[in-house]
């Protein structure tokens, strides 16, 4: 494995990732379409930094495991240190802004979640977080508001609104750095809006973030 973030015009930002730290259920209209309850605080978990691969290149789904899910996300690249962070010094650490698919493998995860056991087969594996070259964060006036979408072969799929997430952009930053810190090269996938389905070969994919970015791709 030898991904690396790319910043969006193709050039190299000169890091990788030490892990992907993933909320679940910040969106609430996700939660209700999975019949999840609304956690009373954010629901985290790691993805492996071998998870990491480019949105560019084809997707491969793994073989025999059952349905694997898109989850459009917004994916935060961490440019500073952050442990025990506050919101500010949260802000500050952000060094670019790009999209991400959460793939999950859903039997798998519900078979899991049923027995008590952790998720990581189902959402760890090897290419289970393509991501996307990132926004420089100076791209950005504001960080409040963003909109992003998933089209698939010319179907809009996802659409979200980070105004729309449970827990906010910078209290989320703060909070998971409670627990984990965030390193530089870091991922923090800030969770997904309804619409989530199945992914099958030949699918085009198209997703789009805030007019800032456009990453087409396609399944194998
Ligand atoms: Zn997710």
């Amino acid at each position: 494995m030898s991904y690396q973030h790319q910043w969006k015009d193709g050039t190299a930002t000169g890091s990788t990732p030490g892990k992907i730290v993933c909320v679940g259920r910040n969106y609430a209209e996700h939660a209700r379409e999975l019949n999840n309850p609304v956690p009373p605080q954010p629901l985290l978990f790691i993805k492996p930094a071998t998870a990491a691969c480019p949105l560019t290149a084809p997707i491969k789904l793994p073989a025999n495991l059952g349905s694997v899910h898109y989850e459009t996300e917004l994916a935060i690249l961490i440019g500073r240190p952050l442990t025990r962070a506050s919101e500010t010094e949260a802000l500050n650490a952000i060094a670019g802004v790009g999209l991400a698919l959460d793939l999950t493998l859903r039997e798998l995860q519900t078979r899991l979640k049923t027995d008590g056991h952790p998720w990581e087969r189902a959402k760890g594996f090897d290419g289970a977080c393509p991501l996307s070259p990132f926004v420089p964060v100076s791209e950005f006036d504001s960080l409040e508001a963003l909109q992003f979408s998933l089209t698939i072969n010319g179907d809009i799929r996802q659409q979200g609104d980070t105004r729309d997430m449970i827990t906010p952009l910078l209290p989320l930053l703060a909070h998971i750095s409670e627990t984990f810190t965030l390193l530089p090269g870091d991922v923090v996938l800030t969770g997904t809006p309804a619409g989530v389905g199945v992914l099958e070969s030949g699918q085009h994919l198209k997703l789009e973030l805030s007019g800032r970015l456009e990453v087409e791709t396609g399944v194998e």
